[in-house]
């Protein structure tokens, strides 16, 4: 009996042995990572038997983030190269540095403050709304907070932690972030995308990675606009659009100050004046009014009033000079505020005009105001004329400046023009020229008002492309 037993036994440790030999040699092979190379623009990577789809997201922005995002959890393998040797660079400038990530308000009132090609918004922005991109950055651990206007802000007030959000999602959905990789060109074969070329340029140790090859199903283009260069967005995309077929809507600087013709701006730099009415005149048509705060610059003319106006007449602005008009007292009619300066007269009639007129402005705004106002400051207000009185109070109603221009592409938040949306699946953001092509954010013929409504277009049209691009469809 005991003989048997220990036959049994041996013979059992024999066939575990051959059992345990079979399973680590399966395990190994279903393991192994099996790169089927670059076939007819097939790229198939397979892990644990399962095919992924490879996404490449050019710029690490607010868009490009946002889609490798959402690509990653489509299950798509995503790799985002951002040329800066970090993230987000113009994020973390955003709001002053408190990044005004969107504004919470309906979808109506979104596409309302949209300046460019707003019906092409209405996919995207019903896709994924103002609401939803405030609960995807609660979800991420970044709680916000709504101001005045709806304006939404992270509750730290730090426009780092939208960054930082963005990252862990990333980490979390398994992207993988490429530093310091500047894309050269896109790889373009038989009438659709392929990869991207990457060229030397911001690698900063070694020359490794320069000028290689990178194939993809589909390639996302984020690489933003022209507007404040020195984070990185330096039009590539556009570049790239035109290659692949694409148009490009002339660009321009917008929400950007302006530039004024008249010497007596510079006496009042660094002026900031709260409730004023602004109009601008192309000839003699009105071309824009609108009532807010406004700063004067060495140069001419900036703060909310005049970033908001140059949206709306930077198109004419390019071609002439345009007169905008002050209103330092927009409260009062003109009859109201000459019976104000009256009794004000009436009060002191032997003292001098320049004193009584000192009550009415600004230290800084006294000086210019005296002097453009056609009255002898030293006259006393008792010898003041009607007409004289009458042509002081149109000054104040009516502080003509010329504007020459718009500052540049340094001083812009927001780049106008781009690539032709009409080209672009308003769904999907797929290019309709070439297949497997994607774009997302400031790259577009898209742009807003502030408020949060130029990063809504970046996290809507994100959402959209990094879906789409992610998605398992036919490879
Ligand atoms: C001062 C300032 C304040 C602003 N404040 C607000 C605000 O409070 N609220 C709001 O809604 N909007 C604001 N905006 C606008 C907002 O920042 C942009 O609309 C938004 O950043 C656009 O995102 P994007 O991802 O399309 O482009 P970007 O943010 O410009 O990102 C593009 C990225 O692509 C990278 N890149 C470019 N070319 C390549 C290449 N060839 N290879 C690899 N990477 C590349 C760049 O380095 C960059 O990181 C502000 C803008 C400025 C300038």
């Amino acid at each position: 009996m005991i003989r048997i037993i220990c036959f049994l036994f041996s013979n059992f440790l024999e066939k575990v042995k051959i059992f345990l030999k079979m399973f680590i040699f399966l395990r190994k092979k279903v393991h192994k990572k099996e790169f089927i190379c670059y076939n007819r623009g097939k790229v198939q990577e397979r892990i644990r038997g399962v095919e992924m789809r490879r996404v490449i997201i050019v710029g690490g922005g607010a868009a490009g983030m946002m889609a490798a995002v959402f690509a990653a959890r489509q299950g798509a393998r995503v790799d985002l190269y951002e040329k800066n040797e970090k993230l987000g660079k113009k994020l973390y400038i955003t709001g002053k540095g408190r990044c005004n990530l969107t504004n919470n308000c309906p979808v109506e009132e979104l596409l309302e403050n949209v300046c460019s090609n707003a019906k092409f918004l209405y996919s995207g922005f019903y896709s994924f709304t103002a609401q939803d991109v405030m609960e995807f950055f609660e979800k991420a651990g970044m709680p916000v907070k709504t101001e005045r206007g709806n304006r939404v802000f992270p509750v730290s007030d730090h426009a780092y932690d939208v960054t930082e959000a963005l990252g862990r999602c990333m980490r979390q959905a398994g992207v993988r972030v490429h530093l310091c990789r500047a894309v050269e060109e896109l790889l373009l074969e038989e009438g659709r995308v392929r990869g991207i070329l990457l060229s030397g340029e911001g690698i900063r140790h070694s020359e490794e990675g320069a000028g290689t090859k990178e194939y993809a199903d589909a390639v996302v283009v984020a690489t933003g606009g022209l507007s404040y260069p020195v984070t990185g967005s330096t039009g590539d995309g556009y570049r790239f659009a035109k290659d692949a077929g694409h148009s490009i809507g002339e660009t321009l600087p917008s929400l950007v100050p302006m530039n004024a013709e008249e010497d007596w701006v510079k006496e009042l730099q660094g002026l900031s004046l709260r409730n004023v009415r602004v109009t601008i005149y192309n000839g003699r048509k009105r071309i824009y009014e609108e009532f807010g705060e406004m700063l004067f610059t060495h140069f001419g003319v900036s703060g909310p009033l005049i970033l908001t106006a140059s949206s709306r007449v930077g198109n004419s602005l390019r071609k002439q000079k345009l007169h905008m008009a002050i209103d330092l007292k927009p409260a009062l009619t003109e009859e109201q505020l000459d019976a104000r300066i009256l009794r004000d007269f009436g009060q002191a009639p032997n003292k001098k005009f320049r004193n009584v007129a000192a009550g009415l402005f600004p230290a800084k705004l006294q000086p210019v105001m005296l002097c453009l106002g056609g009255i002898d400051p030293e006259k006393k207000v008792n010898e003041i004329t009607r007409e004289e009185r009458l042509g002081f109070v149109r000054q104040i109603k009516n502080l003509e400046l010329t504007l020459t221009g718009l500052r540049d592409y340094r001083e812009a938040v927001i780049t106008r023009g781009g690539v032709c949306v009409r080209e672009i699946n308003p769904s999907t953001m797929e290019s309709k020229l070439t297949p497997g092509l994607y774009f997302a954010g400031e790259v577009l013929d898209l742009d807003a008002l502030t408020g949060g409504f130029n990063l809504q277009i970046a996290w809507s049209t994100a959402y959209l492309a990094g879906n789409a691009a992610g998605a398992q469809g036919e490879l």
